[in-house]
């Protein structure tokens, strides 16, 4: 394979933060970025070469877009297999549209891991309420309840304790596909961020532990508190699932911990995460730049951390009282600050994050935490 080299341009499906820190590490390599969703003014396309604002499902436009880069990638896997498709005509999807149909719809993701030996919570898909009493009787309850497609940041699942619950949860669903998951009692969870490319290299983060707050995504720190045997057995099952699935870029496989120490696949996401973005401040490598060099087919980067580290999410409600206190968060200079140029803070809107680097992981999530803190106390 020929590697797509520094001046090219780059594609990306999507304008979140994901898209917008690729940009940024795709533009230290020396790249160009066109970005493609239906925002503008995004946080991606604020760094990109050029910005498209139009829809995902208007084909016409996505060929426009694909025909001027010599790659496309995406940050946001909820994209038309259609508009994929569209793409691929005049440049190739890194990862494909095949990964993507997979890893788009929980059921056929958990059913491609569960088919090729991959450890997953037992689950079953619900089309109905009486699919759903049958699950509750097969696999018991407590259980989840989610949407097979759309869903994220728990958005589109409930808790099931008892059959009482069934007909709300059911109605819930409004007529979508749903999946009906065993509820894993876990000691914690962790996340892999991995790279693997078209001629068969694979590398892998260290191992993150992750902490969430009303299902999202709270504080990261790595390398997680887990045994080395734990930790090989994480990469080394991220590793099956990125050659399985034929990946060619990055992959996250979020796992849980349970308390008799064996790992289960939660989920997969086929690009970078946002457990992955202490690896800016604390690796040598960020998952955005390993991105980049996967998808472009350069050589992968060392993912060694240099120090411990960990992550904050600064979520939307922290601008309630007003701007937040960036000066006071910075007071410590072991902390890194990252805004992800978001005009609107919302109730739960990922606006940026903290990052904190120390001697200890303990030490660096105090950091992180109190670093938080000090946005909101003047
Ligand atoms: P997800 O959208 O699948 O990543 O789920 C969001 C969060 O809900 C996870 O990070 C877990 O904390 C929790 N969760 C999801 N599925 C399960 C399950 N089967 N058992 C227990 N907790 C779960």
């Amino acid at each position: 394979m020929t590697a797509i080299l520094p001046g090219a341009t780059i594609g990306v499906l999507g304008s979140g933060q994901l898209g917008r820190m690729f940009a940024i590490a795709a533009r230290e390599l020396g790249y160009r970025i066109h970005i493609y969703s239906p925002e503008d003014d995004s946080p991606a396309g604020q760094i990109g070469d050029k910005e498209f604002s139009f829809a995902y499902e208007d084909l016409d436009r996505i060929r426009e877009f694909a025909c001027d880069v010599r790659v496309v990638t995406f940050e946001f896997e909820n994209v038309p297999a259609a508009s994929t498709a569209a793409a691929a005509e005049f440049a190739p999807v890194r990862p494909d549209g095949q990964v993507l149909h997979t890893t788009q719809n929980r059921l056929r993701e958990k059913a491609f891991l569960a088919k090729h030996g991959f450890p997953v919570t037992p689950f079953r898909s619900v089309n109905s309420l009486g699919e759903l009493q049958a699950a509750t009787k097969e696999l018991g309850l407590p259980a989840v309840l989610k949407t097979a497609a759309f869903g994220y940041d728990g958005k589109g699942q409930v808790k099931l304790r008892d059959a009482a619950q069934l007909p709300d949860a059911f109605a819930a669903l409004r007529g979508a596909e749903g999946i009906y998951e065993a509820f894993v009692d876990f000691e914690k969870e962790v996340s892999v961020v991995a790279a693997h490319t078209l001629t068969g290299e694979f590398s892998a983060f260290p191992v993150f532990e992750n902490a969430h707050a009303n299902h999202i995504l709270d504080v990261t720190f790595a390398p997680a508190e887990i045994s080395a045997k734990l930790a090989k057995e994480a990469a080394d099952l991220a590793a099956g699932i990125l050659e399985k699935l034929n990946v060619v870029g990055l992959l996250t496989v979020e796992m849980f911990v349970t308390r008799d120490g064996r790992l289960l696949v939660n989920e997969l996401a086929p690009r970078t995460h946002n457990s992955g973005h202490l690896t800016i401040d604390a690796a040598v490598t960020s998952q955005f730049e390993q991105q980049v060099r996967a998808v472009c087919g350069l050589p992968l980067g060392s993912t060694e951390l240099r120090q411990p580290a960990a992550m904050a999410n600064l979520l939307g409600h922290l601008w309630e009282r007003g701007e937040p206190n960036w000066a006071g968060a910075l007071e410590d200079p072991a902390v890194k600050l990252h805004l992800y140029g978001k005009r609107e803070a919302r109730i739960g809107r990922k606006m940026g994050h903290l990052t904190a680097t120390a001697a200890t992981t303990d030490e660096a999530v105090r950091k992180v935490r109190e670093a938080r803190d000090r946005l909101i106390t003047r």
